[in-house]
């Protein structure tokens, strides 16, 4: 009952897909009409072809790819005219018209020779392979079919390999080398089982159970049970009939010739609606081994003729030679002997004519040959990988190096960039001293100008004023209270001050104001000259003046050279301390310089004020504490460096200070020589 409702759901279902394949077909021939060029026909054509072909009416499908093959020999399109050829001849191999087939077929690899691509070239290689193994050309077949693979391997086309590995199942199915034709088709079936292709799924399902089958396979069942689901699930209705045919084949071998024969109905109620003369006479024979098998052999034997029959038409060689053997059982079982002897004998030519040993050990040769090549093409590809790894790390080291190596240099020149813009900034930044030194010169040349224009020109009113005060103390002394008396005094002293310091001013700026050529000058000589000048002041104060070697000879400015010492030794003696002065002057050679020290043992200096004595007017004391003007140091700075010398002084507070004098041995002319004064 169960399985009653199971069939009639199955009609339910193929009614149903008829009725939208038909709306379907209905839509198309209406898109038909509605095509105005021979472009959209061909389109459409093709679609209604395939629609036929998925429906199994390859009599109708076959109309629609000719059509479509004849437009696309009016428009001219190679690829199109190939493409036609090729469908056209797969219909023929799928009708059992194997000499069309191979027709077409051919023809589609001449016109396409150009235009198609190695994979389709493949396809075509199966359909040929299909076609002669229908005519019984084993080792022809096995050829193509193995050109095929091979073509679809380099594609890399996963279909394409799938329908070879099925291809090859086949030629080893018809050879009855079981063993070898269900590796094949396990290998198509897990193929098609990746890429999900469902209608190719069922067809290996089929393939599979059905060679279980013939090795006498329990599996075959639920191989053919899979198949039949699958097909029912897809709506195949031819792939119903078979399976169902295969699953009866599976019952009857079980010992379950009741329920073969339900499944044998089955198949038989689409055969007949599909017409498929195929289906049928398979079916017929295996109703005829059913009754073999329930010994009643009278049964059988109409199954098997009616069988014979449509399989002579279909010349399917495999399916006469099956029949044969059958019938010569059945009519053994019959007890006609005769009969039964005629039929073995029919099998066996048959069966000898197909199964040729050599043309077995033949193809077995092929396929050792193809299978070493084919591991030995998978070392190669192997060995092809891992070159291309190395190759691989070769370039990803080789760009490294290159990135390295350009960044490298991106950077050196970003450095030598900076370096010189930094050269640059330097070079504007000298410029810019010396622009400024330049200023400077200019500017101290004036100042210096301005001081003695200043120094020498005020001196003449100041003279007046101090003649003039002492004219006036001289003449009216008498007349004059004590307080104008005080008023006169301390115009005098400011007219004397305010004259020494005109007076060292006018000696700071004529220093190098005149041209002079150095001579030489014996140093021993200017220290005895400025001695004998303080005599006084030195035996006054029992101070000492100690030269412990004998002065060098330089090349310089006599007078100037006297006005260095005598401030010098001048002022040692003046910031004395609480013990006798006591004054070394020494001198000793390095390197290129004599270096001259003026030593005290006077007030010293504090370190602050060690850099800032040498500017003019700078004095660290009042002038109620040390007389003096703060020009002393001024001008001895000046002279040294007009004979191109350093001059700078060490002391220790309360201590004494020593002042370091470094001049070039040799001075063939003065540093600044001014000329304009
Ligand atoms: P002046 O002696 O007219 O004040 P100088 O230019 O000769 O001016 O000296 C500047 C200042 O340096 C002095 O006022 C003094 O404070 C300091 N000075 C110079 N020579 C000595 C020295 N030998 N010992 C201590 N202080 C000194």
């Amino acid at each position: 009952m169960q399985s009653l409702l199971h069939i009639r759901g199955i009609f339910l279902f193929l009614l149903l897909l008829n009725l939208w394949c038909y709306a379907q077909q209905d839509s198309l021939e209406q898109q038909l009409s509605k095509c105005t060029n021979d472009n959209c026909r061909l389109k459409v054509y093709k679609s209604i072809g395939e629609q036929y072909f998925l429906e199994g009416n390859y009599k109708k499908s076959l109309q629609a790819y000719n059509s479509s093959l004849d437009i696309a020999k009016n428009l001219d399109y190679t690829g199109e005219i190939a493409d036609g050829l090729y469908n056209v001849g797969l219909l023929y191999n799928r009708m059992n018209n194997s000499a069309a087939a191979l027709n077409n077929l051919n023809s589609a690899l001449d016109v396409g020779s150009n235009a198609i691509s190695p994979s389709d070239k493949g396809k075509i290689y199966i359909e040929i392979a299909t076609a002669k193994l229908a005519l019984g050309q084993y080792e022809v077949a096995y050829n193509y079919q193995l050109d095929a693979l091979k073509l679809q391997e380099n594609a890399h086309d996963s279909v394409g390999i799938a329908q070879s590995l099925y291809g090859l199942g086949s030629i080893f199915f018809h050879q009855e080398a079981y063993h070898n034709a269900l590796d094949y088709y396990q290998q198509a079936l897990s193929a098609y089982q990746k890429i999900n292709d469902k209608w190719s799924i069922y067809a290996c399902l089929g393939a599979v159970g059905s060679t279980f089958r013939r090795l006498n396979d329990r599996n075959s069942l639920v191989y053919n049970i899979q198949a039949l689901n699958l097909a029912n699930e897809i709506g195949y209705t031819g792939g119903i009939g078979y399976s169902s045919l295969n699953a009866g084949d599976d019952y009857l071998s079980l010992g379950k010739p009741k329920k073969a024969i339900e499944y044998y109905n089955e198949a038989l109620v689409i055969a007949h609606k599909l017409q498929d003369n195929q289906l049928e006479a398979r079916i017929l024979q295996s109703l005829g081994t059913a009754a073999l098998n329930q010994h009643k052999p009278y049964e059988a034997l109409p199954y098997l003729n009616q069988s014979l029959h449509l399989a002579r038409l279909l010349k399917d060689k495999m399916l006469i030679k099956e029949l044969y053997l059958n019938i010569s059982i059945a009519h053994e079982e019959n007890k006609n002997f005769e009969e039964a002897y005629i039929n073995q004998k029919k099998y066996i030519a048959l069966k000898d004519s197909l199964i040729n040993q050599t043309t077995a050990d033949k193809i077995k040769d092929l396929r050792l040959q193809y299978e070493s090549q084919k591991l030995a093409k998978e070392k190669e590809m192997e060995l092809r990988n891992k070159d291309r790894l190395i190759r691989r790390i070769a370039t990803v080291f080789f760009v490294v190096v290159i990135i390295l190596s350009l960044g490298l240099l991106w950077s050196t020149l970003m450095r030598y960039r900076s370096s010189t813009s930094a050269n640059k900034l330097l070079e504007q930044k000298n410029e810019e001293i010396k622009l400024q030194n330049e200023q400077l010169a200019i500017s101290n040349r004036d100042l210096e100008q301005f001081a003695y224009i200043a120094s020498h020109d005020l001196r003449e009113p100041l003279r007046i004023i101090g003649n003039y005060t002492d004219l006036i103390n001289r003449r009216y002394r008498a007349v004059l209270d004590n307080d104008a008396q005080e008023y006169l005094y301390f115009i005098s002293g400011a007219v004397m001050r305010l004259n020494n310091l005109l007076s060292d001013l006018l000696n700071y700026s004529r220093i190098g104001r005149q041209a002079q050529q150095p001579e030489n000058i014996d140093l021993n000589e200017i220290v005895d000259i400025i001695v004998a000048t303080f005599k006084p002041f030195i035996e006054d104060l029992h101070a000492s003046v100690e030269v412990p070697s004998p002065l060098p000879v330089i090349k310089g400015n006599r007078s100037q050279m006297i006005q260095l010492f005598q401030n010098l030794i001048g002022n040692a003696l003046k910031f004395r301390g609480k013990n006798k002065p006591k004054i070394i002057i020494d001198c000793q050679k390095i390197g290129t310089e004599y270096q001259i020290i003026v030593q005290d043992n006077g007030i010293g200096i504090e370190k602050e004020y060690l850099a800032h004595i040498f500017v003019i007017f700078k004095r660290l004391h009042s002038r109620q504490e040390y007389e003096g003007s703060g020009i002393g140091l001024a001008i001895c700075k000046k002279i040294v460096e007009q004979h191109k010398g350093r001059i700078w002084v060490e002391s220790e507070y309360g201590q004494g200070s020593t002042f370091y004098i470094n001049l070039p041995i040799s001075v063939n002319e003065f540093a600044v020589v001014e000329s304009n004064g």
